[in-house]
């Protein structure tokens, strides 16, 4: 019997076996692990014995979490980061070379944007396109394109990928399909089921949702045929080839790069995601009274939200998604300033950061998307004016309430 993912979810460090039946995996900060027989510390070096090294690679309590995120995608493994920006970098440096092409959406989330400045620097090329429709991706593919790179819900302009258009160009390609699926969290959305490769999360946002802790996952669907790809280096080519591809990852871009997520922050992420599936049922209804709430405030020009009927994506979200998400973001008509809009709320927490249990928000252009420039800005569709809310789990009326209260004062003035 197949139980539902919030069952397993709490369930799965049991599954596994915990020291002294612990209901909960405990916290190892150990740096290094001893063996009684030389023999065993060698044989876990080389690959042939499952087993613990430096801390650097992983330990048991972080081990449990990748178990959790592996069980939420259905996927085949894991490997977690410090935060999401290092299992995106990571991830990429372990599997690309100079001269590989790389296709990207080119509604991203501020900081995966400028990482691809770096990529290139670093001679990768990379081409951003409009990835709500797949013929832009199929238009810039190449036959040096190792990978494709989405969103499922793009922060902060809430754009809609073709996730399924996607799969279906990379699958008979060989091309590696990477999904963000940090918006919709494993309990809206499996990038599995339209083809991705590799899935990665921020687990800083929904799935830890308390906003105490950072870290980034990258899992494996097992859809990925590692035996055609060419960036794996011999070494790797051990075992199954389904585990090809995340071991490479595991030792390029863990062990080299030396991005590990701490015990801690491992521990409270794994806390976090036992309310998964409440916190974000919670989050998405309060994201679409509040982009109700919205649509009707003369001072507001134009609201996104996937879950409204005017969302250009809105039938895919709600093809694709178990609902819609807990991130909106809205613009302010001329002369109404942003800035005014913010002060005037007193719930809302005037702050980055997103997926927190706390109702979030900020003007996104003088904020997180300053650095880059209006031009870019302006290919992104953010306007100058965008506010982005973050959705928390605060009761629904007093949500709706703190906006209305606040565009009411503004309009007064
Ligand atoms: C926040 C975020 C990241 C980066 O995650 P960090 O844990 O902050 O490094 C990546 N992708 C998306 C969609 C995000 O929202």
């Amino acid at each position: 019997m197949t139980r539902d993912l919030s069952t397993r979810i709490l369930h799965a460090d049991r599954a596994a076996g915990i020291e002294h039946g612990a209901t909960h995996k405990p916290l190892h900060v150990a740096t290094g692990y001893g063996y009684e027989r030389t023999a065993d510390l060698v044989s876990v070096f080389q690959g042939e014995k499952s087993g613990y090294v430096y801390g650097r690679q992983g330990n048991p309590t972080t081990a449990a979490l990748e178990a959790k995120v592996t069980l939420m995608e259905e996927a085949v493994g894991t490997v977690s980061f410090a935060t999401g920006m290092a299992a995106i970098v990571s991830t990429m440096m372990a599997l690309l070379k100079a001269g590989d092409h790389v296709v990207a959406s080119r509604f991203l989330f501020g900081n995966t944007a400028s990482w691809f400045n770096t990529l290139q620097q670093m001679g990768c090329e990379a081409t951003l396109v409009d990835a709500t429709d797949a013929k832009n991706v199929e238009q810039a593919l190449r036959p040096n394109t190792r990978m494709v790179f989405t969103e499922t819900i793009a922060n902060p302009r809430t754009q809609v990928a073709d996730l399924e258009g996607i799969g279906k160009l990379c699958t008979p390609r060989g091309i590696v399909y990477i999904v963000d699926n940090t918006l919709t969290t494993p309990h809206l959305f499996r990038p599995k089921a339209v083809g991705a490769s590799l899935v990665i999360h921020s687990l800083s946002k929904g799935i830890c949702g308390h906003g105490n802790a950072l870290g980034g996952s990258v899992s494996d669907t097992g859809l990925f045929d590692w035996d055609k790809y060419p960036n794996l280096l011999p070494v790797y080519r051990k075992g199954p080839p389904t585990a090809w591809g995340l071991l490479q990852i595991r030792k390029k871009g863990l062990r080299d790069l030396g991005g590990t997520l701490s015990a801690e922050h491992g521990h409270r992420i794994a806390t976090g995601a036992e309310t998964l599936t409440l916190r974000m049922d919670r989050t998405c209804a309060n994201a679409l009274a509040v982009a109700q709430c919205l649509e009707k405030q003369p001072l507001v020009s134009k609201v996104h939200y996937p879950g409204l009927a005017s969302h250009a994506q809105h039938e895919r979200a709600g093809k694709l998604f178990g609902g819609f998400g807990g991130l909106l973001s809205f613009e302010t008509v001329d002369g109404c300033d942003p800035n005014d809009v913010l002060d005037a709320l007193q719930l809302v927490i005037k702050s980055s950061h997103l997926g927190d249990n706390r109702t979030l928000a900020l003007p996104a252009a003088r904020t997180i998307f300053w650095e880059m420039g209006q031009e870019m800005r302006q290919s992104m569709d953010i306007a100058e004016s965008l506010i982005r809310v973050s959705l928390g789990i605060e009761a629904t009326a007093d949500l709706v309430a703190d906006f209305e209260q606040a565009f009411a004062k503004l309009t007064k003035k």
